[in-house]
């Protein structure tokens, strides 16, 4: 996307430190896509840097809420389909759903069982990837359907976290890393 694009994306990202809790510096993208330009560029740059071919995933799977926000888009941008990876409760039965540690308790994920089929090359999409534990449930949840993960795209992917090794097998994008 050119170095001048690059950097106008990073400097559109917001960094709060101390939210939502004390220690996490929270990586805010919203002011991008509110910015006609920035968000060009960031689907732009998604679209030009995915981890695989695009004739190797079949659709894109956007986690909840951020990753639907770039998934969707990006999805019409490449000709995919659309899954929407849901917290659990929210979503009518049949579903499948798979619970994952987070540092404090559980979380839960969900997806419909007819958005995917067996045999579908996923690419799972969110914002940013921290400690992996959401990348890895989304897999699970992928392969419960008897489909793969193709690969994993995200705008921001924080430095200084060692990658849990199940996810270090798979191939993944991230536009910009930081602290
Ligand atoms: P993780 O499962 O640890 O990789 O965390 C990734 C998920 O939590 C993504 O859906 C992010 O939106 C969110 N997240 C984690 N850390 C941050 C952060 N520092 N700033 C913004 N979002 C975060």
């Amino acid at each position: 996307v050119g170095e001048e694009n690059a950097d106008y994306l990073v400097s559109l990202i917001r960094t709060t430190p101390g939210f939502p809790k004390e220690g996490i510096n929270f990586r805010d993208f919203m002011p991008v896509l509110a910015d006609p330009r920035g968000l060009s560029i960031l689907i732009d740059a998604l679209a030009k840097a995915l981890p695989v071919s695009v004739d190797d995933f079949d659709l894109i799977a956007g986690m909840e809420s951020r990753g639907f926000l770039i998934g969707v888009p990006l999805a019409l941008r490449l000709g995919k389909g659309f899954v929407a990876v849901r917290k659990a409760g929210k979503l009518p039965p049949p579903t499948k759903k798979v619970e994952y540690s987070l540092e404090y308790g559980t979380a839960a994920i969900e997806v419909e069982d007819d958005a995917i089929k067996p045999g579908d090359r996923v690419l799972i999409v969110d914002d940013l990837i921290a400690t992996g534990g959401t990348a890895g449930a989304a897999r699970t949840l992928i392969e419960e359907h008897g489909a793969t993960v193709a690969g994993y795209s995200f705008v921001m992917e924080l430095t200084g976290i060692p990658t849990p090794p199940d996810l270090a097998a798979y191939k993944r994008s991230s536009l910009v890393t930081m602290p």
